[in-house]
């Protein structure tokens, strides 16, 4: 039923919003109030999309309505500047541009991000390693140099590196959270407030009616969201930024393909034995495990992320482990030979303490691959050990008539590379984009026309870094055979051919 607010109220408004909640109130599926762009979803991909087409000159007069069901535009500044949420993104460089070319950027609470600076990623199997660090990217010949210039400790000649290319970070990792209030924020500044619809769960999507007559538009192709209240809009462009189950792709009937990886990725803010100041450089790790990997994630202070992918069985397990013992497991499965850590996980009667401080000093991490300057874990974050079920899938297609897909709604992907995020933003931008070169030529942005160059530009880019991301699941899920000794090899000359480095490190921070 809608509701029909009285004339007194309705005429106390201002113009602008009196005709939006007038036109809200009388809307029907046969007479639905129409928008040019209509966008389910608002997380990261979501309000990145239309901030960017709010940023624009040729789009930013556009009528849209961002619709999510959760409550996405009440503030929640954290109580506690060193309480960290359990939910963070490893952000690229290229997605950082974006944001700050957006706008979004600059409402990110800069005290709660951590750019890294290097990247430590060895095997668990065979202890052979990969570091990435600013040097790699600027190019080998200034590491020797600056390696032979300045002898001492690791940290030092980082930090002239670091020095040398202020901008030549990994990623950086930066709460969900604060990342989508920054994109409020910004969107705050640049639209009217109604037009981002939060609380509120789209409850169908369907095809407009015939027109009744000649002289009325002709929606009947073009989609009709149906909130509650029986408020029903009409999308000119409907984008699915909606996440895994993007109730806007099964609208549209299109098909994603994939696999569950059977692992689920246990998350919790954990806490370091060393404190960090704001400048000093960091180093995200990660090992792999025949049961999955397990990263490190650098946050401010002596705050750390933590993503171990691992069987659903261990998953569970893992999460009803006390505190103390959830610490000692970290630990050792960072420390500890693969073997060893097995034990300690599956067998139900060890006091895990106890095997950790027997066996860690007999471990050499020549034979684990543990870099000498591994902090180590002692403490985790009171109710943030949480735990995601790990998948790959990818929709046929990105776009058909009048819809769109970006983010998780168009791909998931396992984390242990860090692009989820990451390809939604880039999809957002090339969304964006396209959508204004469309109306820039006066075009119909919902059109195929329009939408096909999204398509092409994102669907084979981003089908590549699934393809690569999966078999690195796939290769590293080995634990003996010839597969370990050719991918521990692979890692090997990796490690000792700068440029190639050089060029993957780029590749990794680029998407
Ligand atoms: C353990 C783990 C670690 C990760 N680490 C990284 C990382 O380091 N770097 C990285 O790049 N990525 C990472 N990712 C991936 C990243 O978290 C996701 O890719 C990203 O959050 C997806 O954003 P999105 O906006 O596409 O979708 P979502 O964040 O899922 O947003 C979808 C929105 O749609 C709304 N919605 C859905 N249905 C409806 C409906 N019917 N009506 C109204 N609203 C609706 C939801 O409320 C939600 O707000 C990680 C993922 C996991 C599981």
């Amino acid at each position: 039923m809608a509701i029909r607010p009285s004339m007194a109220k309705l005429l106390a408004l201002p113009p602008t919003l009196r005709r939006a909640v007038f036109s809200a109130a009388t809307s029907s599926v046969t007479n639905p109030e129409i928008y040019d762009l209509v966008c389910v979803g608002g997380g990261p991909a979501g309000l990145s999309l239309v901030s960017a087409l709010r940023s624009n000159p040729s789009t930013k007069n556009l009528k849209i309505a961002l619709i999510d069901g959760q409550d996405i535009t009440t503030t929640r500044e954290p109580n506690d500047p060193n309480a960290f949420s359990n939910r963070c993104s490893s952000l690229t460089p290229s997605s950082v541009r974006f944001l700050k070319e957006n706008g979004a950027w600059d409402h990110v609470n800069v005290s709660r991000i951590q750019p890294y600076h290097g990247m430590d990623v060895w095997d668990g199997v065979s202890g052979s390693k990969i570091q990435f660090d600013p040097a790699d990217r600027i190019g080998g010949s200034i590491l020797d140099t600056i390696a032979q210039a300045i002898p001492g400790s690791r940290l030092s000649e980082s930090r002239k590196k670091y020095e040398l290319g202020r901008d030549t970070h990994v990623a950086t990792m930066c709460e969900n959270a604060n990342l989508t209030s920054a994109l409020v924020h910004r969107l705050r500044e640049t639209a009217l407030e109604f037009e981002i619809l939060d609380k509120t769960r789209v409850e169908s999507i369907q095809l407009g009616p015939e027109p009744q007559d000649e002289t009325s538009l002709d929606l009947s192709q073009w989609p009709i969201v149906t909130l509650p209240g029986d408020r029903n809009i009409a999308a000119r462009l409907l984008v699915g930024a909606d996440g895994a189950n993007s109730p806007v792709r099964q609208f549209a009937g299109i098909s994603s393909h994939g696999w569950d990886y059977g692992q689920h990725g246990v998350v919790a803010t954990l806490q370091l034995n060393q404190t960090f100041g704001e400048d000093e450089l960091r180093t995200a790790y990660q090992r792999f495990l025949p049961t999955g990997p397990i990263a490190l994630l650098p946050l401010p202070g002596n705050k750390a992320s933590l993503v171990w992918s691992t069987s659903a069985a261990l998953a569970s397990k893992l999460k009803q482990l006390s505190p103390a013992d959830l610490v000692t497991m970290v630990n050792a499965a960072f420390r500890l030979m693969a073997v060893d850590l097995n034990y300690m996980l599956t067998d139900a009667s060890c006091n895990v303490e106890e095997e950790l401080k027997w066996r860690e000093p007999n471990t050499k991490a020549t034979e684990t691959g543990l870099p000498s300057y591994f902090p180590r874990i002692t403490g985790v974050q009171e109710g943030t050990v949480a735990s995601f079920p790990l998948r790959m899938r990818h929709a046929s297609t990105y776009t058909g008539h009048r819809v769109a897909l970006i983010g998780d709604a168009a791909h998931t992907v396992h984390p242990l590379a860090g692009q989820g995020l990451n390809l939604g933003l880039a999809d957002a931008e090339s969304l964006a984009k396209i959508i204004g070169r469309g109306v820039e030529h006066g075009m119909d942005i919902g059109s195929c026309w329009c939408l096909d160059d999204y398509n092409a530009e994102r669907w084979a880019a981003n089908n590549a870094m699934l393809g690569v991301v999966d078999k690195l699941q796939k290769l590293y899920s080995a634990s003996s055979g010839p597969v370990v000794w050719g991918r521990s090899l692979g890692l090997d000359i990796v490690n000792r051919l700068g440029p190639l480095k050089g060029a993957l490190m780029g590749a990794a921070s680029a998407s």
